[in-house]
């Protein structure tokens, strides 16, 4: 159940009704968007009389149940698009952001070529794991600290913000530096590294889970608002379906339904979605014309040679010809184009 305020509410007042609705049982929280400010009360409210609570209260404007489960991510709750801002950028509705670069960070040597090309190409981020979560404990697992370490310097070499993966929370203070902290697909469902990462002061994005629905990727990010971080970004990397001819299937209704059910950027990942490096450039194209609001592209700067998903990676040529196509696109669907 959400109460619009009138505007102008002094914050006083607004405590004061909260702690009015916490000392009868039930949970709060405060949503201020630019247009308007909502409390949003959490718990059983099937025996709260709505327009009671509006008549008995003058701050309060108007009340409406809010059935889905979410309440913090729910665009009822907060109409207006979250931006995510990550140092220069900016990543939601309007924008269009792109982040590259390879599954893992094998090198030094390897992060800062990828980076210096796949900005050269428009690339506004950029990813590289060095914690990777692998099916077969006799994979690569990445070079942790030390591949923190260059894509750190490769942030520094070229000044693109860093997006990159944690496997657990007692990882937290090594990404400190990191821009943008990714919560991957088999962790969309570790409800204790969620509620860390809702602690910490640093954009994340968030992963839809190998087979978890858009409500449990939406009550998963629900974990991160509620712990007091809205900066969210929620990416769409493909499901498990009965398809083998590509590693998952895309799923672009996600995108529509994600953007009108939440008020969250929605990227796509269509490198993993796909895991051929053929189907990356049309399913990019796709989740552009489905109004994604960005995509993560594994590049590499030597696919064959790659320790980690070669297959699906592009090389910096495909990149960069990739890239020259979609900011055409881009500027067709009236986002602000990628600036070079
Ligand atoms: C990745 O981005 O490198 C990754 C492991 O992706 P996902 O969690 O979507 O499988
Ligand atoms: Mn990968």
């Amino acid at each position: 159940m959400i109460f619009v305020l009138k505007p102008g509410v002094p914050q006083e007042k607004i405590e004061q009704f909260q702690q009015k609705i916490e000392s009868n049982g039930f949970k709060s929280f405060l949503s201020t968007g630019a247009g308007h400010t909502v409390v949003c009360l959490i718990g059983n409210t099937a025996a709260i009389d709505l327009d009671a609570v509006v008549q008995n209260n003058d701050i309060v404007g108007y009340g409406k149940r809010v059935t889905e489960p979410y309440k913090a991510v729910n665009r009822n709750v907060h109409p207006e698009d979250t931006m995510v801002n990550v140092s220069t950028v900016t990543i939601g509705e309007g924008m269009f952001q792109v982040i590259a670069g390879p599954c893992s960070v094998e090198s030094e040597e390897q992060i800062i070529e990828i980076a210096g090309s796949v900005k050269a190409s428009g690339a506004t981020m950029l990813r590289g794991g060095a914690f990777k979560p692998r099916t077969s404990p006799y994979a690569f697992m990445g070079l942790h600290e030390n591949g923190l370490r260059f894509l750190l310097k490769a942030k520094k070499e070229t000044g693109l913000p860093v997006v990159t993966e944690i496997m657990n929370q007692t990882q937290l203070p090594l990404f400190e530096e990191i821009d943008v902290i990714q919560v991957g697909a088999r962790n969309m469902q570790n409800f204790d590294l969620l509620k860390e990462v809702g602690r910490f002061n640093k954009p994340v994005l968030l992963k839809r889970g190998l087979a978890n629905t858009l409500e449990e990727l939406l009550m998963s990010a629900e974990y991160i608002l509620s712990e007091g971080n809205s900066q969210v970004i929620l990416c769409e990397r493909g499901i498990r379906t009965f398809e083998t001819a590509t590693r998952n299937t895309l799923d672009l209704s996600a995108i529509p339904l994600l953007k009108k059910k939440c008020h969250l950027p929605v990227i796509v990942d269509p490198s993993h979605a796909a895991g051929l490096r053929a189907l990356v450039p049309p399913l990019a194209r796709a989740a552009i014309a489905a109004g994604a609001d960005g995509l993560m592209i594994e590049t590499h700067n030597n696919p064959a040679r790659a320790l980690c998903d070669g297959a699906q990676s592009l090389d910096l040529a495909q990149f960069s010809d990739l890239m020259a196509d979609l900011k055409r696109r881009i500027a067709f669907e009236g986002k602000q184009a990628i600036v070079v």
